[in-house]
């Protein structure tokens, strides 16, 4: 089976977020139930080195935005077929905004440009290569479905998985003459959403099959609450929708071997665990005498992640004796918050404004649980770290965490099975109640380190969810 994504991020190379991750570690994934997955990735800076050893396979005159050629290159394991076309990504910045944080102009034309490059492909454009599925990844591959539709084709069949609805790349009306669309399909039951163009609803209209990243996310989208305007296009295709959890690179992430620790352990030698927290804890300037849970944040820091209401849960958290470590960047008064709730509580608190992949390894180590207490949260990747290294997630009742995390209410308790705790109200009153909770099994070692046990039992590696992809891709053809 032959599978083509098309995607804009793609871990290790380039990453914004989790769909890098999803995205980069799909393909092994999948190889090992025999479907060959090769990715379109824009060929952005960080990717040029790699286009020397790559090999010309397609050209195209007539993208969005001018033409641009397809380099097939193989690194790290991963067949990408890169885009080089540098009017549209050769540029300094982020990759999608400028370097003042702003959205490029262009942005339509660039993932226009990549989005017909997949769909061209889809229809053979590269000799002797046919995909069976086309899978696109996210609004910015979302008009391949599209395309492929304007072609009048319906092989390969199309899937796109949705890793944040909240994205959805919404363009002005003019926009369609240089996309290539066609004015006729510009229409409520196509590709117009509320006088826009979208391109989210353009692949949630026109792709055979759709998937998000937990099935929790899955019916949640169907809501006005979490759909984010798109809930209704939704519900009409509620029967080619599902969700298949993300896993996490369990070689990059495993505790027995991970050079980023001040000390390595597994389920067996849990007690080692603690070295990890007195490194982190010196790292941090934490009292190293607090006998009770330390506890971390390692993430973006936004309101998404219901981080305002832990702020304000802070002096309870404090009072009950835990201390807390966080990492991550974000909204400046956020930011700001967490560097205030550090010198009110010295000692207690302590906060690391940046994002460091390094550091981020040993958090998790040094931590006893981490906290993650989201709004909404369409997988989640570090509930799935914690579970892994033996730090017990705290997550609010949402999308993948409520997929992932199996409480310690009573039932779960007796039967071993516990794994963290889930709570339902992401405000400052819910989150000082589940810690409450916290301190309380923590205080019963026992229970802990069955708790721990079962966490790090947990499968969190990809080898179901590949089969799960595998089983929709067959279904489609
Ligand atoms: P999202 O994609 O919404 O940001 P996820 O939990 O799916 O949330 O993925 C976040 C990823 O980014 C995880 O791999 C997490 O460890 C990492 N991360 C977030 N903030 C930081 C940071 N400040 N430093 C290092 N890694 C971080």
């Amino acid at each position: 089976m032959n599978v083509l994504m098309v995607a804009s991020e793609c871990a290790p190379f380039v990453k914004t977020g989790g769909l890098a991750d999803v995205v980069g570690a799909l393909p092994a994934a999948l190889s090992r139930v025999d479907v060959d997955a090769q990715v379109v990735l824009p060929a952005y800076p960080p990717l040029f080195p790699l286009l020397p050893e790559g090999t010309e396979v397609a050209r195209f005159d007539d993208l969005p935005g001018g033409s641009g050629r397809i380099v097939k290159v193989t690194a790290q394991g991963i067949t990408l077929l890169l885009l080089d076309a540098p009017q549209l990504f050769d540029r300094p910045g982020g990759l999608y905004v400028d370097e003042n944080g702003k959205d490029w102009t262009d942005n339509h034309l660039r993932f226009g440009a990549l989005s017909m490059a997949g769909a061209r492909i889809a229809m053979g454009a590269i000799d002797g290569y046919q995909p069976d599925v086309l899978h696109v990844h996210d609004w910015q591959a979302a008009l391949a479905p599209v395309y492929l539709r304007m072609a009048g084709r319906d092989r390969p069949r199309s899937m796109l998985t949705i890793h944040n609805i909240a994205f959805q790349g919404r363009f002005g009306p003019q926009v369609l003459d240089r996309l290539h669309l066609k004015t006729d399909w510009f229409h409520p039951e196509g590709l117009e959403f509320h006088g826009d163009l979208s391109f989210l609803k353009g692949a949630l209209m026109f792709s055979d099959r759709i998937t998000t990243v937990s099935p929790t996310y899955a019916r949640e989208i169907l809501t006005p609450e979490f759909g984010m305007g798109l809930e209704g296009v939704l519900q009409a295709r509620a029967g080619a929708l599902s969700g298949v959890l993300n896993g996490i690179d369990t070689d990059a992430w495993n505790p027995a071997d991970d050079t980023a620790l001040a000390q390595t352990y597994d389920a067996k030698t849990l007690k080692r665990k603690a070295d990890n927290k007195t490194a982190l804890r010196a790292k941090l300037g934490l009292d190293p005498d607090s006998s009770g849970p330390l506890l971390c944040v390692v993430s973006r820091l936004t309101n998404q992640k219901g981080l305002d209401a832990l702020l304000d849960a802070v002096p309870h958290l404090v009072e009950r004796g835990a201390q807390l470590a966080v990492l991550g960047t974000g909204q400046p008064e956020l930011e700001q918050g967490f560097r205030d709730a550090a010198l009110a509580y010295p000692g207690q608190i302590a906060t690391h404004i940046g994002y460091d992949e390094g550091l981020s390894h040993l958090f998790q180590a040094g931590s006893d649980a981490i906290l993650i207490p989201s709004r909404f949260e369409p997988c989640g990747l570090t509930q799935l770290y914690g579970l892994r290294y033996g730090t017990l997630p705290v997550v609010a009742r949402t999308g993948g965490l409520a997929d992932t995390v199996i409480d310690a209410n009573i039932a779960a308790i007796q039967a071993k099975a516990a794994t963290g705790f889930v709570f339902t109200d992401v405000t400052a009153a819910g989150i000082a109640q589940v810690i409450d909770r916290l301190v309380d099994a923590y205080a019963d070692p026992k229970l802990w380190q069955t708790m721990q046990r079962a966490a790090m039992r947990h499968p969190v590696g990809w080898d179901s969810s590949a089969q799960a992809y595998r089983d929709l891709y067959a279904e489609l053809v």
